[in-house]
């Protein structure tokens, strides 16, 4: 019998020092525990502090599934399998968890000096602990029946995690912090795609989730009122730069108007100066418009 029955526990991995920015996920399940998500290398002290809260150590860990490979989400899964877990990533993301070097040069390039004290270290991961996953991949860890649906548009390469009505949304269903109604868009460069992250929303809501875990962060139960919210800032948010860029904006002045934007967007729905801090760490603005930046050089005329 496969039983969805499951506890889970949102680890906060307290990323640069501030809380509610960046998430794993215990999943307790009849045959152990599952970790989703892995934080980055910078934050292992906190994963295995909020492990050893629950009563488990990394050595109790056997399964780990990511969304995607970008650094805030997988960056310790490498080490965390060479402590003897097997990680559970996209098909194009498996070459890059067991060899790390091309994805860490090309953060090195975006994070420069700051590249060790955002992130720490990618080990990478022994190849024989790397599953492959598809689209439309079921299989069972420690009991628990997981779903793969593939929704790309955030990262070429991102899969949302279905366990019974429950979604693991990673970037896919956008960033809401806890207690807030105010849903930001992470479209970093280069892989934003609008038309291809529509088309995944609309998966997602085919998937009837009655909760959504964002990896930025916590629990989300509002799922028609959040998917509606996402929705939308992906379809018009790439038309509002395109019009800034019309208007003749460069990079830095559309980084400016664009923060001014977002802020006045998020205050109007009650999100405080500290908690908009924690909305920027979790997802830096300027990122969004040089992703959207590149989605526009890329469309045909
Ligand atoms: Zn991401």
């Amino acid at each position: 019998m496969m039983c969805h029955m499951v506890n889970i526990h949102t680890l906060d991995l307290n990323f640069q020092g501030l809380p509610q920015t960046v998430a794993a996920y215990l999943l307790q399940g009849p045959g152990g525990p599952v970790l989703i998500e892995t934080g980055p290398g910078s934050t292992l002290p906190a994963l295995q502090e909020q492990l050893g809260s629950h009563g488990y150590t990394v050595q109790d860990i056997k399964h780990v599934l990511i969304t995607h490979i970008h650094l805030d989400h997988a960056g310790a899964a490498g080490w965390l399998a060479t402590q003897g877990a097997t990680i559970y990533v996209h098909h194009f993301g498996a070459r890059h968890l067991i060899d790390p070097g091309k994805l860490m040069s090309s953060a090195s390039r975006i994070y420069g000096e700051k590249m060790e004290s955002l992130w720490g270290d990618m080990v990478p991961a022994p190849q024989e602990r790397v599953v492959a996953l598809r689209d439309g991949d079921e299989f069972e860890v420690a009991g628990l029946a997981i779903k793969v649906i593939e929704t790309p548009g955030h990262a070429r390469h991102h899969h949302v995690f279905k366990l019974g009505d429950i979604g693991f949304t990673g970037d896919t269903a956008g960033i809401r912090l806890p207690g807030s109604a105010f849903i930001d868009i992470p479209a970093p460069p280069p892989e934003f795609e609008r038309e291809a992250w529509l088309s995944s929303i609309k998966r997602l809501r085919q998937a009837n989730f009655k909760r959504l875990y964002p990896t930025h962060f916590g629990l989300v139960t509002d799922v028609s009122f959040h998917l509606d919210t996402i929705e939308q800032l992906v379809t018009k948010v790439p038309d509002w730069v395109k019009q800034q860029i019309e208007a003749g904006l460069g990079r830095d002045e559309l980084v400016a108007a664009y923060e001014n934007w977002v802020r006045q967007r998020a205050t109007a729905v009650g999100v405080d100066a500290h908690t908009m801090r924690l909305y920027e760490m979790a997802n830096p603005l300027y990122m969004s418009v040089d992703g959207i930046l590149r989605y526009w050089q890329k469309q045909p005329e």
